[in-house]
């Protein structure tokens, strides 16, 4: 007879075993992992700070903890959009816009009625230069629907039969994603989860415009070969991955419930804007040739074909939406402000010293204004905070006297260096 798993060995909340998760708290009548005591403190601190602003509006719904995702307990667009802000800064419309679009998903996947008019899929296409938290926007929806997700890269897929991955290896990975998940069933799981196309530009054939530097005929095989998914289809996934072939055992997967969002920088879209746009009024031959380095919000569908994507491909993603390039300001924020912000993260390893780390705010500017010379976003943020700390994490455990470490003004634009101060240092400095 089989036995029932040890409720004490399951978290009561989202259902997964002590294996699956970093640490399993149990108590006397079940557990709870530490992941869900995570977004439970979250959700209460956001509770305090909104009952603390006396805000009319209803406390969001909680993020949707159970396994059994119900249209009741779906978080409404405005709670989302408060969720995707504690880790992400800035790109308010692109938050909006996926709020929106993942709210309208999962009620459409969600909705039983008998007789019901079909809602089209709206499978999103996130746009901005990298670094500026395409991937943080998808990993956290993830985190707060409770679904599994996957990242693939466009570049890495092939159309069937070519050297390289089969597109549906990326279900493999989500199924594999909602394997971990104890307590549910992973088909179901896997069936709205979200996966997440990166490099998606890479993938636009040679286009009319002669914008797109990417490759040619394979580029539009992943495009066609993608469609079906994206559309919605029953996939046969091999159980193992790897390439397909007639020994393996499949796995049925029905893509209707997957949220996809691709994503990608579309260097040289704002020309073919820029060219609708005046061509519209003035023809474009005495169009200015001045290029922008940002994604224009007002890419319009047609942009896309003119990219050199099928107009199929650009109809299965309805909502598009446009991240800005991160500011100084933005960056500063985004070391400081997110509830894992970098700084916050590299206290903590101090703290854990019982040493306090203090970063000055001049030395935060010149950190951001760096970030914004190497031209990857928020990226590289941590290679640099990882430059200048990394001499004061070797020495300082072997330094037990020292109490604090500092980060002075000048210490990538001058010649400063981490201070280190004693306790009695410290003390005569008041
Ligand atoms: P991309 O737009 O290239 O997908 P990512 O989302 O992978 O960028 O971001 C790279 C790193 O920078 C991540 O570690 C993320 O934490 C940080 N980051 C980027 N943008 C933001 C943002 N707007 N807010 C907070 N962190 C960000």
């Amino acid at each position: 007879m089989m036995q029932a798993p040890d409720r004490r060995d399951l978290c009561a909340l989202c259902g997964r075993s002590k294996d699956s998760v970093s640490r399993l708290i149990t108590g006397l009548y079940g557990a709870i992992c530490s992941d869900c005591v995570q977004l439970c403190t979250e959700i209460v601190d956001q509770e305090g700070t909104r009952a603390r602003n006396s805000d009319s509006h209803p406390f969001p719904a909680a993020p949707t903890l159970d396994p059994e995702f119900t249209k009741a307990r779906l978080p409404k667009p405005r709670s989302i959009v408060e969720f995707l802000s504690t880790y992400v800064v800035g790109q308010d419309a692109a938050k909006r816009a996926l709020a929106v679009g993942v709210y309208n998903h999962y009620k459409r996947t969600l909705d039983s009625t008998p007789g019901r008019t079909e809602v089209s899929k709206s499978n999103i296409l996130l746009m901005g230069p990298t670094g500026t938290g395409k991937t943080l926007l998808a990993q956290t929806l993830a985190r707060m629907m409770h679904v599994p997700f996957a990242i693939a890269d466009a570049t890495s897929l092939t159309e069937a039969g070519y050297v390289g991955e089969d597109v549906e290896n990326v279900l493999v990975r989500l199924y594999r994603e909602a394997e971990s998940i104890n307590g549910a069933d992973p088909k179901k799981l896997a069936e709205r989860g979200i996966v997440y196309i990166d490099e998606i530009d890479k993938v636009a054939r040679k286009s009319q415009g002669g914008t797109s530097i990417t490759r040619d005929v394979s580029g539009e095989g992943v495009q066609q070969g993608l469609l079906k998914i994206l559309e919605g289809t029953i996939a046969n996934v091999p159980q193992n991955g790897g390439r397909k072939h007639p020994s393996q055992e499949f796995i049925q997967i029905d893509t209707t419930g997957i949220l996809f969002i691709c994503a990608g920088s579309f260097e040289g879209i704002e020309d073919i804007v820029r060219r609708r746009q005046q061509g519209a009024v003035m023809g474009f031959r005495n169009a200015p040739e001045k290029a922008l380095d940002v994604v224009p919000t007002d890419v319009v569908p047609d942009d896309l074909v003119k990219y050199g994507f099928l107009p199929e491909f650009i109809g299965r993603l309805p909502v598009i939406a446009a991240l800005n390039p991160l500011t100084e300001d933005d960056l500063i924020r985004v070391l400081t402000e997110p509830k894992n912000s970098l700084i916050k993260q590299y206290k903590h390893l101090f703290e854990l010293e019982d040493v306090e780390l203090v970063v000055e705010t001049s030395a935060l500017r010149e950190i951001a204004r760096e970030a914004i010379r190497r031209k990857t976003g928020a990226r590289a943020l941590r290679a640099l905070l990882e430059e200048i700390l990394q001499e004061a994490m070797f020495e300082v455990p072997s330094l037990p006297d020292v109490q604090r470490v500092i980060v002075p003004k000048g210490i990538l634009e001058g010649n400063a260096r981490p201070i280190y101060l004693t306790e009695l240092q410290l003390r005569e400095t008041g």
